[in-house]
């Protein structure tokens, strides 16, 4: 017997382990349940913080708490990616020094093997895949989950058709091509892709790692929950700020941070929950700020493309999350998204794809709306990696005439640059006064 099986989110009605997402009865949306109890077992057996840390740093450290397989092998060390203070982005964002020590970025621009967070959901969805009998597993993406599919199928020996946007950024195509995936193009935007999957899932026995095994897939997202209370020294922040695509990662967070309550391994606390997205695709945060608990589907438009799902299906769940916790959802504008990334890469050395700069972005002006005051511990989660989006920064650096490589033309050139900046300064200087003064 398992100790977890599918349960429907409304009605309660339970359907075992099976590759589905929806309940028959009355069609709401499935998630994985577990018999806490036997976790909490008084015959040794109980999951301790000791024995985490025994464990390899990575996130099958967790495999209790995720749907696995019995006799499941994991073939690849996911997750356990940095959670550091980030004290002069506090500084930045919050005009004050008070926050130095209570921010901190979880970096999952370095999770392995594709650098982002979609290496965890595919993670889990793919033992599960296995399990079913799948040969062919599959997805609908926005770009970071069509790379992570392709490579943990290549890793698996499983065959892989990913579906996307025709107009994905560059690197996200290629980094999915690479692993011998096959990439269908749609002419259309997520929203269309991910509807075609669901009629192609219902003709072909593949498994779809958002779609059928949707339920076991959004597991995986909790271990980035595990992980922030882990690396806090098993302690809850007072604030989550989240990127919201479909909106599943910040349910699971906070579904991650309620089961290391149950289990004892983290004192009880409310954390409060924040959304981010993309002004121009921000069905979820819109309903936050027009007060209603139901999403109107929005037509993307936006650089932050991981984001870009205008009709998220974990949206009213992610809702309840934010509103429930006392938390707030924000979003900002595309220069704003260029702006927060070059501010995050300046002043801490993480380089972050448009999907973190939606965030920084966000934590900003909720820093300066007071709904997340300097002496908090907030943690900014950094979901994916810059080099995959160095399109949106086309323009921003001009590429300097090449110098000979000769040391008086260095200096020549050194001087220049010196001079420039100095200029720069005092213009600088007289604009605040004339400002100042106006
Ligand atoms: C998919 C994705 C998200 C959002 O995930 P959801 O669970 O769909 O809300 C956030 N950041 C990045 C980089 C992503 O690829
Ligand atoms: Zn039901």
């Amino acid at each position: 017997m398992s100790h977890y099986e599918l349960r429907c989110r409304e009605c309660g009605r339970t359907w075992g382990n099976q590759p589905r997402s929806i309940c028959d009865e009355c069609f709401s949306p499935l998630e994985v349940a577990y018999d806490y109890d036997s976790l909490r077992g008084s015959n040794g057996s109980a999951l301790t913080r000791e024995r985490i840390a025994q464990r390899p740093p990575n996130m099958w450290r967790y495999s209790e708490l995720l749907p696995l397989p019995q006799g499941f092998q994991p073939r690849l060390p996911v997750g356990f990616t940095p959670l550091f203070q980030a004290p002069q982005l506090a500084a930045r964002l919050t005009g004050t020094t008070a926050a130095a020590a209570n921010l901190y970025i979880k970096n999952d621009a370095v999770c392995l093997p594709t650098l982002s967070f979609k290496d965890r959901v595919v993670a889990v969805a793919l033992a599960n895949a296995r399990e079913f009998g799948f040969d062919t597993v599959s997805c609908s993406s926005t770009g970071n989950l069509a790379n992570a599919v392709a490579a943990h199928a290549a890793r698996e020996g499983l065959k892989a058709w990913i579906f996307i946007p025709s107009d994905l950024e560059p690197a996200k195509i290629l980094g999915t091509n690479v692993f011998g995936a096959k990439v269908v193009r749609i002419a259309g935007n997520y929203d269309q892709v991910n509807r075609l999957c669901s009629q192609v899932a219902d003709e072909h026995r593949w498994g779809f790692v958002n779609v059928n095994l949707r339920p076991y897939y959004a597991e995986g997202s909790k271990t980035f929950g595990f992980e922030i209370a882990e690396q806090l020294g098993w302690r809850l922040p007072d604030n989550v700020v989240c990127p919201m695509a479909g909106g599943s990662l910040i349910t699971k967070i906070k579904k991650a941070f309620d089961e290391l309550i149950k289990l004892g391994l983290v004192e009880p606390k409310e954390v409060k929950f924040f959304g981010a997205q993309a002004t121009g695709c921000s069905p979820i945060s819109t309903a936050i700020k027009t007060g209603t608990s139901e999403i109107e589907p929005q037509k993307p438009a936006t650089i932050a493309r991981s984001l870009a799902i205008g009709n998220p299906a974990d949206g009213h769940y992610a809702i309840k999350t934010i509103k429930g916790s006392g938390g707030w959802s924000e979003d900002v504008s595309d220069p704003e998204v260029i702006d927060a990334i070059r501010l995050v890469a300046e002043t801490e050395g993480v380089f972050t794809e448009t999907a973190g700069g939606v965030t920084v972005g966000c934590a900003g002006k909720l820093y300066r709306q007071d709904r997340i005051l300097p002496e908090e511990t907030t943690v900014l989660c950094i979901t994916g990696n810059g080099l995959k989006t160095t399109d949106v920064l086309a323009g921003v650096y001009q590429t300097e005439r090449p110098i000979a490589p000769k040391l008086a033309e260095f200096e020549q050139y050194l001087q220049k640059t010196l001079d420039v900046a100095d200029i720069r300064e005092i213009v600088g200087a007289a604009e605040e006064a004339a400002s100042v003064g106006a």
